[in-house]
């Protein structure tokens, strides 16, 4: 879990990835005691290739005091020998989870633990009175609450909308495919451009991304398709025999410089956002889960958390509609 280029990250992502990537092992270890279920953390390393930013990735791993190393000729080889590429710069640090499992996983702890969920039930908008929240409205009616902490991805700036503060947050659509490979085809997440292949443990190979602006539109497209499988094979040539199963698209909450909004609203008593996390989500969710518990919670900060407020001049709250509940 990582930002995909590390060194082009703002501070602000930087630091909730850090902690999260000291979190995730911990964490792992108690879903599986709790569930049963393995979110397969795996610290695989990530090789980036053709990198024409050494200097910059070189001084931000110094800063960061994570290892950097460079591969090339025989060593790149035998460390990944499915690879086209001559050198690659290699993040040992870098690890993943699955991601579905880690959903999963974290459903069960939370069901576990006596958490009502409500599932396929939309949030139609925020009930409000004399400043404060009292709960949500939904399909199902209004459930009332004390406080309500909106982290709906790239829908949260529809509802935040409705409520006076115009977030940032615009969905961005990403596609990506996954090839049935075979174990030990690949080894590391590798990195070539605005492309990457993720290898699974049961060899499964996910190549992504795209970056798309499409609105709402959640659809695949046969331009992406094509797009995905030529880099994946220009990155492992191999993929070319191997089985495309599945081809999906998803929604990122993109925000300004991908820094996602943390924080108390500024006007409602009892709401809170945690939001807008763009490409990195899964990587900064520890430490924006904590953070955003922490200001529910009124408990220390794990740390300053000033770069996630909303920015000042972001709109103001809209009294009459606060107040119609
Ligand atoms: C192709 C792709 C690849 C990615 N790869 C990575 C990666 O490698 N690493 C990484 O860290 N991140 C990755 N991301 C980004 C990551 O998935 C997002 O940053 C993350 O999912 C954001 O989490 P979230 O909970 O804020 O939003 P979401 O995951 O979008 O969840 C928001 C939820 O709120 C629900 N919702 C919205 N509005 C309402 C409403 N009105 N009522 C009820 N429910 C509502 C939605 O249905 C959704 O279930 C990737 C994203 C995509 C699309």
């Amino acid at each position: 879990m990582s930002p995909l280029y590390p060194w082009r990250a703002p501070q602000a992502v930087t630091q909730l990835a850090q902690w999260g990537q000291q979190y995730y092992p911990a964490l792992a270890q108690e879903l599986l005691a709790e569930t049963g279920i393995d979110i397969e953390y795996t610290p695989s390393g990530m090789l980036h290739l053709d990198v024409d930013e050494r200097d910059q990735a070189q001084r931000w791993a110094g800063q960061a005091k994570v290892r950097l190393e460079l591969l090339s000729g025989s060593a790149l080889k035998e460390s990944e020998p499915a690879l086209s590429a001559q050198s690659a710069l290699y993040f040992p640090h870098v690890a993943q989870v699955r991601n579905p499992r880690l959903l999963s996983a974290l459903k069960a702890s939370l069901l576990q633990q006596g958490v009502r969920i409500e599932e396929h039930c939309e949030v139609t908008g925020l009930a409000v009175a004399r400043g404060k929240i009292t709960g949500v409205e939904t399909a199902r009616g209004v459930i009332p609450a004390d406080q309500v902490m909106v982290a709906a991805g790239a829908w949260s700036g529809k509802l935040l909308g409705a409520m006076g503060v115009e977030l940032a947050i615009a969905p961005v659509r990403g596609q990506m495919i996954l090839f049935r490979a075979w174990p030990g085809l690949l080894r590391h997440i590798v990195v070539r451009a605005e492309h990457y292949l993720i290898p699974r443990r049961d060899g499964r190979v996910l190549a992504g991304s795209t970056v798309e602006q499409a609105g709402f539109d959640c659809s695949t497209t046969a331009a992406a398709l094509a797009e995905l499988k030529q880099a994946a094979l220009e990155m492992v040539p191999v993929l070319a025999e191997c089985e495309i199963e599945r081809h999906w698209a998803g929604l990122r909450p993109g925000s300004e410089h991908g820094i996602p909004t943390i924080t108390a609203h500024p006007g409602i008593r009892g709401l809170y956002v945690n939001s807008g996390h763009f490409r990195n989500g899964i990587a900064l969710a520890p430490a924006s889960a904590r953070l955003a518990a922490g200001l529910m919670l009124n408990r220390p900060a794990i740390f300053d958390g000033a770069a996630y407020a909303i920015p000042a001049g972001s709109g103001a709250v809209n009294l009459s509609r606060q107040d119609r509940l």
